[in-house]
């Protein structure tokens, strides 16, 4: 269930082997051997969503002022993010 195909060759990428994106910023795919990275699309989806929520979280539930609500919002971010982020399909590395 938790498995991605590759954007390259379609074959099924393990969760087990996304995490090491966790590690490397790159990963090599063991078939077709295309260097892959986090989807900058799904970042930035992810990025919003966490941010949107975390926010909300922090409003109703703590009664927060905005000021630490962005703060929170930001450093939880910032050291999480990536977890959710390989939940979500890889893209191929651009190599300049
Ligand atoms: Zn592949």
């Amino acid at each position: 269930m938790l498995n991605r195909p590759c954007p390259s060759c379609n074959n099924e990428l393990s969760l087990r082997f996304r995490c090491n994106l966790l590690r490397e910023p790159t990963v090599r795919c063991p078939y077709c051997a295309k260097d892959l990275q986090l989807s900058s699309k799904y970042q930035l989806f992810n990025a919003a969503v966490f941010g949107v929520s975390t926010a909300i979280i922090c409003w109703v539930i703590f009664g927060m002022s905005v000021v630490w609500i962005i703060v929170i919002s930001v450093v939880l971010g910032h050291f999480s993010q990536k977890y959710l982020d390989v939940l979500f399909p890889l893209e191929v590395a651009q190599m300049e």
